[in-house]
């Protein structure tokens, strides 16, 4: 980001205020409300609270079709969004400018396809831009946290795309920490993608929603839903899948 070296000491300042500052009370019900933040040690609690605050500030949180941004809204997106982030080191999603939320599914603007035609815009529940924001229907953020276990989470799924994109490429492999890393992550990741494609294809039922057989950067924020909403079923089934998350996130949800 152009310029950032120049705004950074006021930026760490005001987060500083701003987590010095005790968390507001009248926020406490909705971090209690969702079922991860329950099951989270002190330690992940304060992680979470503090992470999420920064979020909702520094955010620009924008209600569209109608829906009216409340504090509710912010903080339950915000604390979600904070769960990728516990345990890797993070820049806040950096290159989120803004986070949009419908009341429930929208339709996308219209497109234009690979061959150049327009295509008229579809109904949707959620989105990541490419260094733009994240668009969210708050029906679906809401369903996907208070179910913790139905392998879907609206939320996780657009933000595990904002990581993949950290690097400037959406193709399911967010920056990791070493080239070892990186090697078994491509050799694990493929060989699980296509196995998915197999599955969708033959139309058998598998852990992971099929959706994630779209391509990589889907493969990618799907198994991101699944390892944090069915991480046993995934360590069971697909230990080395869970084994490269695991790696990546430093978070052990199964255990
Ligand atoms: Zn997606």
């Amino acid at each position: 980001m152009l310029f950032d070296w120049l705004f950074r000491p006021r930026r760490q300042e005001a987060r500083r205020e701003l987590l010095a500052e005790p968390f507001p009370e009248a926020w406490q019900p909705f971090v209690q409300c969702l079922p991860f933040y329950r099951a989270l040690d002190e330690r992940g609690q304060d992680r979470i609270r503090d992470d999420l605050r920064v979020l909702v500030a520094e955010k620009d949180w924008e209600g569209c079709g109608g829906l009216e941004i409340s504090d509710e809204i912010k903080v339950t997106i915000a604390a979600q969004a904070s769960l990728l982030l516990l345990n890797i080191e993070h820049e806040y999603y950096k290159h989120v400018g803004s986070i949009l939320v419908y009341p429930s599914a929208y339709k996308t603007a219209p497109r234009r396809d690979a061959a150049g035609v327009m295509r008229e815009g579809q109904a949707n529940l959620g989105e990541a831009w490419q260094r733009g924001p994240v668009v969210l229907s708050w029906d679906a953020t809401v369903h996907g946290a208070v179910d913790p276990k139905d392998g879907h989470n609206l939320v996780m799924h657009e933000f595990a795309h904002k990581l993949d994109m950290l690097d400037g490429l959406a193709d399911g492999t967010p920056p990791l920490e070493s080239k070892d890393q990186l090697s078994k992550w491509v050799r694990v990741m493929s060989k699980e993608y296509q196995k998915l494609r197999n599955a969708a294809e033959q139309g058998r039922a598998t852990v992971m929603d099929t959706y994630g057989a779209t391509n990589p950067a889907e493969f990618f924020a799907v198994a991101t839903e699944c390892f944090f909403e069915k991480a046993r079923k995934l360590r069971q089934r697909h230990p080395s899948l869970y084994a490269c998350l695991k790696d990546y996130y430093h978070q052990d949800p199964a255990a």
